[in-house]
């Protein structure tokens, strides 16, 4: 099965208020270091590949740059990071090749050097058509700048556009909330991914919320009510525009589901580089042995002893379905190569795996399809049946999906899932 591709770029120009991705500002010295890195990274994937016990497939159908911001790299950076996927991999014709882009990064320089990378699609990161809404978390751009982006990349060939959005930002009203909305559905391009508001640790504004402070406009933010509302009404708003939802935060015209999210949420193999990237692979056939041969080692090159914060490699061969593992989300412990942690999963893993992430997809799992991969606990079709009950699952035949409310509630539905599961294992 050919490989999703990921490479983040962590670097941005402004670290935006609610961002808790591993990206930051750093001095542009050190972007050719890092993409030499990554690139060294991509040359080693199939001796990593074979040290974590995953089965490595040189054909690829989607590439994803992502991060971070990837057009604030100079050109010949970019160009080098598609010349060493081309030398490595194998891309495919139709290929899916995307890259995520700060609005008003596009000048026609950049633009000329996506096209030249083979780039066919761009996620703008919008999060705002009202400008003091953007304004407020650090954006740079106003609407005219993602009006303008959006027309340059069709000039030039690009019109796999996605635009995204957040609800919940700061100063955001339910009028507010329809501009933005109406701007996306108004600007015809095909994909548009809506995220509610993270409230978490790992950004300023998340700490300042939990702190009940009013840095970043944070007593702006709207309250978890009126954030589900906005989401219901991106989703009745989108829909009706034929916009169509295909997963619990991204909906698409018809032809323009995003080829690469998809193998996330179908446990389609993926390998990622960079900063915080991360990488699931069929396990191999000799997965076993591989392990027990390498039982402390990550990839090819590393201290023997140090194992990357694994788990104990107790894991037999009947009980790898695949591995995931990942670089670390520190700059600097990438640069210095730093040991990549890694994480078989079980079959049972894989079960849970395949229901939390396949039922995040409106057209959600399948059942028998389950049950003839993993084998199904008899406990799950209580589970199924009080989550129907409750309204957050709906059954047609050996389907099984979320209802609208069921996709608000996902984590709640999620949690029942691992629940039934761990106690079948019991
Ligand atoms: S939201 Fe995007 S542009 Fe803003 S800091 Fe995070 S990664 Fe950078």
């Amino acid at each position: 099965m050919p490989l999703g591709l990921y490479i983040s770029v962590p670097f941005c120009r402004t670290k935006c208020s609610y961002c808790n991705f591993a990206s930051g500002v750093f001095s542009q010295k050190v972007f050719a270091r890092y993409v030499d890195r990554v690139c060294e990274e991509m040359r080693q994937a199939p001796g990593t590949a074979a040290v974590m016990g995953g089965h490595f497939e040189p054909a690829i159908d989607s590439i994803y740059l992502g991060g971070g911001t990837p057009t604030i790299l100079p050109g010949e950076d970019l160009q080098r990071l598609f010349a060493a996927i081309r030398q490595q991999f194998s891309i495919a014709p139709d290929a899916e090749i995307s890259v995520e882009c700060a609005p008003g990064s596009l000048d026609e320089r950049m633009l000329g050097t996506l096209a030249r990378c083979g780039v066919n699609r761009v996620s703008l990161g919008v999060q705002s058509m009202v400008d003091g809404e953007a304004a407020a978390v650090g954006r740079q751009h106003k609407r005219a700048t993602v009006l303008e982006d959006i027309a340059h990349l069709r000039a030039a060939g690009i019109h796999n556009i996605n635009l995204d959005l957040i609800a919940g930002l700061p100063h955001q009203t339910p009028a507010s909330w329809t501009i933005s909305l109406d701007e996306v559905i108004a600007s015809g391009v095909p994909h548009a991914s809506v995220y509610m508001l993270e409230v978490d640790e790992d950004s300023r504004l998340g700490r300042e919320l939990m702190a009940g402070g009013i840095r970043y406009h944070a007593h702006f933010v709207p309250n978890e009510d009126a954030i589900a509302d906005f989401y219901v009404e991106a989703c009745r708003r989108l829909n009706v525009a034929g916009i169509a939802q295909y997963e619990i935060s991204n909906f698409a015209r018809p032809g323009a589901v995003s080829r690469h999210n998809l193998k996330y949420w179908t446990r389609q193999p993926y390998l990622g580089f960079g900063v915080d990237a991360h990488s699931m692979l069929e396990a191999s056939a000799d997965a076993y042995t591989l392990l027990r041969a390498h039982p402390m080692r990550s990839r090819p090159g590393d201290t023997p002893g140090d194992n990357g914060g694994n788990r104990p490699c107790d894991v037999s061969q009947a009980n790898v379905e695949a591995v995931r593992f990942s670089t670390s989300d520190s700059l600097e412990e990438f640069l210095a190569g730093a040991a990549l942690k890694k994480m078989p999963v079980s079959w049972a893993e894989a079960r849970e795996e395949a229901f939390f992430l396949g039922l995040r997809l409106n057209r959600g799992v399948d059942l028998r399809t389950i049950a003839l991969r993993f084998g199904l606990p008899a406990e799950l079709e209580d589970t199924v049946a009080h989550l129907c009950a409750d309204g957050l699952l709906e059954r047609a035949g050996s389907n099984i999906r979320l209802t609208d409310n069921g996709r608000l509630l996902s984590n709640e539905v999620f949690q029942r899932f691992l629940a039934c599961d761990t106690a079948a294992r019991m």
